[in-house]
């Protein structure tokens, strides 16, 4: 059985997705879930991009101790040098060391020629070398390079220590059987490939990035690059689990291979990434979509509850979905509580649990049955609030068929109540202007969707929208059992994301 080595960029190439962007303690959160989940390499992000990157990495970093951890870094000393600082306390560390070596970026982006390029490449995979005992390096657009370029340059790398060569395809414009043969083409004509581990970067502008993400482990690929639920620039990334689950449940295709994720953790992962960063997740999205193990027609109802298999090819318990629970009320202690919460993955401190039980408290008290995404969404909504600026204390509106909505909201900043009123075209609308007049930004909605998080007329709603400020579009999210209620911390969330 081999290994395939899954190197996780959701913090990299996810977070580089617009209105994707994630706080430092997001990422760390997101990070001790990919490290339980079971990924071999988490990218952490790109240390040179900003101050705020190079702390995030770093806090991962020092805290993550199964998974190897890597910063990114262009071919430049800087970079090299900040991404190597950043991963330096990491128990495995790794340099992503890039280049692009097409005809049209080397001709559009460097105006430099193939030979000044090769280089370049080697001089930093040199640098980075002795900086870092773990180099991977990128040939960007590798799927339109010139192949004896191509070639020339992975030999050279791997002679200066490059120990991963990432088959990039930049811009999702190959299909299967191409990326197959240029794998093979790779380990053909590249004499020291041997002595390299063969990795694909796909991104799904055709929608094949997970189909040629698998063509490329069987032409002979070793590693995968991928993110949860796909997120990624453009149209995104290879989606981790569409890759790892197809590799098991494809056992006859796959047989000589495994990856080391407990696929059980998949789907709480991905409500987190999902709620990060505020992208919300298709219904229809393979593995992990609400739909993707829903059954509608009545035939197929009917055979899969005489057996399953029929029309069901993975079991929904693999990939952590045991169906809604119900599971506290209104009497449940905080130990059952606890225990709840550990059960889906979060780590908390006590004083964190203490905080959970309280909202938990005043959401019973609002709702007989407290089932596990109620939970999840309570969570995640006080992760979002410790860190907010501006504090949601009261808001009220009304409306009806005759009356000009009207909105009145009660925000604390900076230990100071703020009280503002305001009309509008509909509630939401309202209780936006009268944000915006304490705040004094002005929001453009882009976006906004309302969904149950659970069924019942007593469900909690929850609100995610995407807003542009300033020409920064940004995402948030909420949750309450009142709508309105729920699209204003949506708001807050936004707003308390542009002011950090
Ligand atoms: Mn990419």
């Amino acid at each position: 059985m081999e290994k395939i080595i899954i190197f996780d960029t959701t913090l990299r190439d996810g977070e580089q997705a617009p209105g994707a962007a994630m706080s430092s303690s997001q990422k760390l959160e997101i990070a001790f879930q990919l490290e339980k989940l079971g990924v071999d390499v988490i990218e952490a992000g790109f240390p040179i991009a900003s101050p705020d990157d190079f702390k995030a990495v770093e806090m991962v970093a020092r805290s993550i101790k199964k998974s190897s951890v890597c910063g990114l870094a262009r071919c430049i000393k800087a970079d090299i040098e900040a991404a190597a600082k950043s991963v330096k306390k990491a128990k495995s560390p790794r340099l992503h060391v890039f280049l692009a070596t097409s005809k049209i970026h080397m001709r559009y982006k460097f105006r430099k020629v193939e030979d000044e390029i090769l280089d370049l490449a080697v001089k930093s995979t040199r640098l980075a070398r002795r900086l870092c005992p773990e180099i991977e390096f990128s040939p960007e657009d590798a799927t339109r390079t010139e192949r004896d370029f191509l070639y020339r340059i992975i030999e050279s790398v791997i002679n200066e220590g490059a120990s991963t060569i990432n088959i990039p395809d930049t811009v999702g414009y190959s299909y299967p059987q191409e990326v197959h043969s240029l794998i093979t083409d790779i380990m053909d004509n590249v004499p020291n490939i041997n002595r390299a581990v063969i990795s694909i970067h796909c991104h799904d502008d055709l929608g094949m990035a997970t189909a040629n993400s698998l063509s490329a482990v069987l032409a002979g690929a070793r590693q995968v690059h991928c993110t949860i639920n796909g997120i990624g620039e453009r149209a995104g990334n290879a989606s981790l689990e569409e890759v790892v689950m197809s590799i098991k449940t494809r056992r006859d295709v796959f047989k000589d291979f495994s990856t080391g994720i407990n696929t059980k953790n998949i789907f709480n992962i991905s409500r987190l990434v999902s709620s990060f960063t505020g992208f919300v997740v298709p219904p229809n999205k393979a593995v992990v979509g609400k739909n993707a193990f829903r059954h509608e027609s009545g035939i197929h109802q009917d055979a899969i509850l005489k057996k399953r298999i029929t029309y069901e090819i993975m079991d929904p318990k693999d990939v952590g979905l045991g169906g809604t629970r119900l599971v506290l009320g209104k009497h449940s202690g905080r130990h059952a509580l606890d225990r709840r919460l550990k059960g889906l993955g979060f780590r908390l401190t006590q004083s964190r649990v203490n905080e959970v039980f309280r909202s938990f408290k005043k959401l019973a008290d609002k709702k007989k049955e407290v089932f596990d995404d109620d939970l999840i969404a309570l969570v995640e909504d006080q992760t979002r609030e410790k860190k907010m600026a501006y504090q949601l204390l009261s808001v009220k509106v009304t409306t009806g068929t005759d009356t000009v909505p009207q909105a009145a909201v009660k925000i604390k900043y900076k230990k100071k109540t703020f009280e503002a009123k305001s009309t509008g075209d509909g509630p939401v609308d309202a209780c936006y202007k009268a944000v915006d007049k304490i705040t004094s930004l002005s929001g453009r909605l882009l976006d906004y969707r309302i969904e149950a998080v659970t069924s019942g007329k007593d469900a909690m709603g929850e609100a995610s929208i995407k807003v542009s400020i300033k020409n920064k579009v940004i995402s948030g999210r909420g949750s309450s059992t009142d709508i309105i209620e729920a699209s204003v911390l949506a708001y807050l969330n936004a707003v308390n994301k542009y002011a950090l």
